[in-house]
């Protein structure tokens, strides 16, 4: 637990790489500053395959650039408190942060990191077996499914980086992809073509997950011949994209029909004074770590610039 101040000058929400870059900016402006966020690393912790563009690094893993970050936040003396927020209020000149284990935290400006969460498929047998042989981070639950056969759900690059990472650990994997063809790169579909256990099934509208204790089955819509197919699987990775994480900020800002924020692209300021987003919840056609790191950097000297003005009025 970070010992709590009265009213801190910035509450950055999220430590992805948004919120780690807005956070070491803000250090070096000697910013009263509390950072919270449900863990480090946001997606970056999930990426299963190498990071490849970053610039300074030709190869990291997503765990090891958490790592770096977690080395660079305590050289500048920060520290997470680890929580959810689900509300922010405007109040007058100050903000008030309230948080899942019960706080309220106040401040001068805020700036949202909250990035994006796994899209659901929304299907029976989800939610039940949610942990249980449904998973949506491949690099977390992979090794617990060592010589299974699983299905993951989703023909997109996120599906296919997933399906190589598991390859490592499975007997055999099917993609499942809703469209005719699927949508990731040429690298990635050439990659998975040399690996003889992955099956990729197209036209698949999943339907249900069952099991008994854990998923024994995925049944999907043929929409070729429309005919529902059952296979037999031991879990089910879905990969069918994110949805921006807004839920407790959407009163203060204007979002898009994506529910993405929409920001002023010279400050990062959205339509509340003082509140400042950065990263993949912000509208943005491309969503990568260069992109989010770079947005928290101009969030950061935005609301410092706010910071200034406003502070003792
Ligand atoms: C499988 C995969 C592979 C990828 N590969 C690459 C790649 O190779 N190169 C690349 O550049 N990019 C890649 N990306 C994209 C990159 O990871 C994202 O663009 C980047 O992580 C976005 O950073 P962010 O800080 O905006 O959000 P996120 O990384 O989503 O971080 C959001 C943070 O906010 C926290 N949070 C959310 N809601 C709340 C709340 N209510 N209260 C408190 N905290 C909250 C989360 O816990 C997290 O710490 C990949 C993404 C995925 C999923």
């Amino acid at each position: 637990m970070v010992d709590k101040i009265n009213i801190y000058d910035l509450i950055i929400i999220g430590a992805g790489p948004a919120g780690v870059s807005a956070a070491i900016y803000a250090a070096r402006q000697r910013l009263e500053m509390l950072i919270i966020s449900k863990d480090l690393g946001g997606q970056v912790a999930k990426k299963a395959v190498d990071i490849e563009n970053y610039p300074g690094f030709s190869k990291i893993s997503g765990p090891d650039l958490v790592n770096l970050y977690d080395k660079q936040l305590k050289a500048n003396n920060l520290k997470i408190e680890h929580d959810e927020v689900i509300g922010i209020e405007k109040d007058g000149s100050k903000f008030l942060i309230k948080t899942k284990s019960g706080e309220v935290y106040e401040s001068i400006s805020v700036i949202v990191t909250s990035g994006a969460e796994s899209k659901k498929l929304s299907v029976p047998g989800e939610e039940e077996f949610a942990g249980k042989g449904v998973s949506y981070c491949s690099l977390c639950d992979g090794p617990l499914f060592s010589n299974k056969i699983i299905a993951v759900v989703g023909g997109g690059n996120n599906g296919f980086e997933s399906a190589l990472f598991l390859s490592n650990y499975v007997k055999k994997i099917y993609i499942l992809e809703y469209s005719l063809q699927v949508k990731a790169d040429r690298e990635n579909q050439d990659l998975v073509l040399k690996h003889k256990n992955i099956e990729i099934i197209t036209n698949a509208k999943v339907l249900k997950i069952d099991g008994e204790n854990f998923v024994n089955s995925i049944t999907y819509e043929d929409l070729t011949k429309n005919k529902e197919v059952t296979l037999k699987v031991d879990g089910v990775f879905v990969e069918i994209g994110y949805v921006p994480s807004i839920y407790f900020v959407k009163d203060l800002v204007d979002l898009d029909e994506k529910d993405e924020i929409i920001f002023d692209p010279k400050t990062l300021s959205t339509k509340t004074p003082g509140l400042f987003s950065a990263g993949d919840c912000n509208v943005s056609r491309y969503k990568q770590i260069v992109m989010a790191s770079g947005q928290g950097a101009i969030a950061a000297l935005s609301a410092y610039e706010y910071i200034k003005k406003n502070k003792h009025e």
